[in-house]
């Protein structure tokens, strides 16, 4: 191997890579990001404003294609005939489960990776999540508290600019934000009933999200056309192509490669480090093998502890940087699918202008002040209010121009509640290496072993029940609870598997993300956390990325790297 001719390498250029290129470059080091998908050219694969008339199948999608190439992905709402080229072919990527333990494992593998088609809700989390694992004993305790993250979530909302209300609410703190979307008439019955009945403990606000309601570091504010996750061509929600990439190029120091799958980290036992990362050129299949003083990878939760079990040595035999034996365990995903709807009567003379794209949210509030004596840790709750429309044809009686004009009246306004709770960290949900199973490119696939347990199980029945409350309080009519059957990994927000902790011996990484094993080894994206509280976690990430980048900079200049 030719000596490094970088100072760092960033596997992944998604919403975590993004930022410790960006981070990395400005604080002067030359970095190279290996991506394993293909260039994104907003222009050519931005679909935002493309009308269904346009499309081979007018919106409803190839549903053959669909079900022989992506049978997981188009379990994801967003992966439609518009989006589904962000999302992976699962023939090329394949990985496997129990029949009986399903895991949707949703993926994008290209320029800015699932940053793309995020649902772009941000929450900050707060010390009722850095320090529950400590409470109740479940995990390991976080080797930080909010106090060491709040200027990183301050750096990060800063940068990439996030909407929303402040509440002054300890278990979710406010952030620096541009002014809140406005709620609709329905949704501002609902926030008065819940706030009449149920004050001071459940909320209805307007969802935090990272996109622009002001003009914000030459990005215009949002538009309102809809349908983010089929890209953005004015740069108005955060994605790493139109905001952190282009920071880093703007430094001369970013070499970014496309079509490169990083297969393993080469580590130098002589030196006890990481020595730079073996990658197949994912267009001619050729190994290559690249060097830098320091790693990150952000290739996501579970492809970059994929990356950690494909590197064995001699000195670690079941995967790098896993003298613990922690590395793939404790796999989160939070449970979703608890509510309700109902039906907000009156306001029939009232319409929305527009298609805001975010909804509500209320903030968590079990196990907050006392605890809840069925289940541990808590929940919060998306969704929004708004009138029926030309949906309401399907399995209305009649047809022809009767049946036009009835529909071009829209319809009542409904209200839903979809619930998102914690999951607790098991040792018993964990992946490891397939035996048998290899990707397009031979590298050894994952083995997924998830469930849930009694606990979200009671969250999500709980979720049903409090929805319900929340909008008879509220004065619905036509209330319906629900409980989905949503498997593991459907919410996209996996986590875990190469946690923190401040024990080497029961932890992968220390408070830095850095390896306790390969100093020059630094995991940033999900599959650090201890936890998986119940906020989306993405801003999260975005703020240990940060820092780990910081601090990596700093101990490298102390030549402690
Ligand atoms: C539809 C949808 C809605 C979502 N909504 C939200 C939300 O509202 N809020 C929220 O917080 N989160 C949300 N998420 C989750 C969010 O997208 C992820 O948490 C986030 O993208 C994770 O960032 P990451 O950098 O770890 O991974 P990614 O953004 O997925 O980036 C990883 C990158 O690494 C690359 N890569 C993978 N393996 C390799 C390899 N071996 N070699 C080289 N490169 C590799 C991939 O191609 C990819 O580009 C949503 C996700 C989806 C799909
Ligand atoms: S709704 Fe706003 S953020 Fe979403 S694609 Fe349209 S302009 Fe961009």
């Amino acid at each position: 191997m030719a000596a490094p001719s970088f100072d760092a390498i960033v596997v992944g250029s998604g919403i975590t890579g993004g930022w410790a290129a960006k981070e990395l470059c400005e604080r002067g080091l030359k970095t190279l990001v290996l991506e394993a998908g293909r260039p994104i050219d907003p222009v050519r694969d931005y679909v935002e404003h493309v009308p269904p008339w346009q499309m081979k199948f007018r919106g409803l999608g190839d549903r053959k294609a669909l079900e022989r190439d992506q049978f997981i992905q188009r379990h994801c709402y967003a992966c439609n005939e518009y989006s589904g080229k962000f999302f992976v072919n699962d023939r090329e990527n394949p990985y496997t489960f129990d029949p009986d333990k399903p895991f949707h494992w949703i993926r994008g593998r290209q320029v800015g990776g699932k940053s793309i088609m995020w649902g772009r809700q941000v929450y900050r989390w707060s010390d009722l999540d850095f320090e529950a694992n400590a409470r109740d004993g479940f995990g390991v305790d976080w080797p930080i508290r909010y106090a060491d993250i709040a200027p990183w979530y301050d750096y990060v909302e800063r940068f990439i600019g996030v909407s929303g209300e402040r509440l002054g609410l300890p278990q979710l703190p406010d952030g620096q934000f541009l002014p809140p979307m406005a709620l609709n008439c329905a949704e501002q019955v609902v926030r008065d009933g819940v706030a009449k009945r149920f004050a001071p403990d459940r909320i209805v606000t307007i969802g935090r999200v990272a996109i622009l309601t002001a003009p914000h570091r030459g990005r215009p504010a949002c538009h309102y056309c809809g349908p983010c996750e089929r890209g953005c061509i004015t740069h108005s929600y955060f994605n790493s192509i139109g905001v952190t990439l282009p920071a880093a190029r703007a430094t001369g120091r970013l070499t970014l490669r496309p079509y490169s799958v990083v297969h393993s980290v080469i580590y130098d036992g002589q030196r006890d480090r990481a020595a730079g990362v073996r990658v197949i050129d994912a267009q001619t299949r050729q190994p290559l093998e690249f060097r830098a003083r320091i790693v990150f990878l952000c290739a996501s939760t579970l492809e970059s502890t994929r990356i950690l079990l494909n590197s064995k040595t001699t000195r670690f035999p079941t995967g790098l940087a896993d003298s613990s034996g922690e590395l793939g365990k404790n796999l989160m995903d939070h449970t979703m699918g608890g509510g309700a709807r109902g039906m907000i009567p009156g306001m029939e003379d009232r319409t929305v202008h527009g298609h805001r794209p975010n909804g509500i949210y209320v903030p968590r509030f079990r196990n907050v002040k006392a605890p809840h004596p069925e289940f541990l840790r808590g929940y919060g709750f998306q969704g929004g209010g708004g009138r029926a429309g030309w949906g309401r044809a399907a399995g209305r009686p009649g047809f022809g121009v009767e049946l036009k004009r009835a529909l071009h009246a829209e319809g009542p306004w409904g209200f839903s509640f979809y619930g998102f709770g914690e999951c607790l960290p098991r040792s018993t949900n964990y992946v490891e290496l397939d035996p048998v199973t290899v990707d397009a490119w031979g590298i050894p696939a994952l083995r997924i072993h998830c469930v849930w347990s009694d606990n979200e199980r009671k969250l999500l029945h709980d979720m049903s029940v409090t929805a319900a409350e929340m909008l008879d309080a509220a004065g619905a009519k036509d209330i319906m609870p629900f409980v989905d059957d949503n498997p593991p990994g459907l919410t996209i927000h996996e986590m875990g598997t190469a946690r923190m902790g401040r024990d080497p011996k029961t932890s992968v990484l220390n408070a830095h993300s850095q390896c306790h094993d390969v100093k020059n080894l630094f995991v940033t994206d999900g599959a650090c956390m201890a936890s998986s509280a119940n906020q989306n976690p993405s801003i999260t990430y975005m703020a240990l990325t940060a820092r780990a980048a910081a601090y990596a900079v700093d101990a490298m200049k102390r030549n402690e790297l």
